[in-house]
């Protein structure tokens, strides 16, 4: 059987388009959400779907375990979930800042943190994080956002040095503008409808499935290649 493949954030957009990209190879799967069923209404062969908050580093690990029981050890780790709240400086909520900050980093380095001990000891295996190209420049009312995806960018270069010598991969793919509910969590009425009139202006924006395929391509190449970065938005995104 194939390598185990985990991938957070699996109940919707491009999680949920990687968990049918990486079933199609026949990848046995964890997938990981708050809500379950939309995770199990994929009706994936060889796929545990699990009900996980990122940012509880004790359950993402005991959900992890418990597949590697099943299935043996991880052999990719896709950090998808994550939040976009967008909001100017000066007006929004610190909350959403916090939630943003502990789903987007925290809940990356929780995934890393329960699976690169493993790999690092088996020599092998494959993290890939997803970014945005907002992780590359900034933008109007984005501030925090930003600042969650700036970090994705950071941490992965960061840990990728220091695992490099241990064989294992850690991969940046950071998608512009995906058709996916990622911005109706956004409360800002005004901030959501310029962002609507961008997508229309841009003439449409990319569908989930090119991440999923350029995650399967980067994940594809044998283990001593690394794709260390990918980035891809629509051809008149800025
Ligand atoms: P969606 O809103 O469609 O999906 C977000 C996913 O994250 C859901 O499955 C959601 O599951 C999960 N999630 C959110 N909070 C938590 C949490 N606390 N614990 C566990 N899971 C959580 O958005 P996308 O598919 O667009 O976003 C996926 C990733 O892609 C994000 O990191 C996003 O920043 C990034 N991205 C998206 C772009 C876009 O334009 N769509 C562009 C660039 C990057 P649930 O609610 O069930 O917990």
């Amino acid at each position: 059987m194939k390598q185990l493949i985990v991938i957070t954030g699996a109940s919707s957009g491009i999680g949920a388009a990687m968990a049918q990209a990486f079933s199609a190879k026949g990848h046995p799967l964890l997938l990981l959400a708050r809500r379950v069923e939309p995770m199990e209404a994929l009706q994936l062969e060889n796929t545990i779907c699990t009900s996980v908050d990122v940012t509880d580093a004790t359950a993402m690990k005991a959900a992890i375990a418990a597949a590697e029981e099943k299935f043996g050890p991880v052999g990719g780790l896709i950090n998808n979930a994550g939040v976009m709240l967008l909001g100017a400086a000066d007006v929004q909520d610190p909350a959403e800042w916090s939630q943003m900050l502990n789903v987007n980093v925290m809940g990356v380095l929780n995934g890393i943190h329960a699976v690169l001990a493993g790999m690092k000891a088996r020599k092998t295996g494959t993290i890939i994080n997803i970014s945005s190209v907002a992780g590359r420049k900034t933008f109007p009312n984005h501030a925090a956002y930003c600042a969650t995806k700036f970090a994705v960018h950071a941490l992965t270069e960061n840990i990728r040095e220091e695992v490099a010598m241990d064989d294992v991969r850690m991969i940046t793919i950071a998608p512009g503008a995906v058709e996916t509910p990622l911005l109706s969590h956004t409360t800002n009425d005004e901030i959501k409808s310029g962002y609507e009139d961008w997508k229309e202006f841009m003439g449409g924006i990319i569908e989930p499935k090119s991440i999923a395929d350029a995650a399967i391509f980067a994940f594809e190449q044998p283990q001593n290649v690394c794709v260390r970065e990918i980035v891809l938005a629509t051809t008149r995104q800025q």
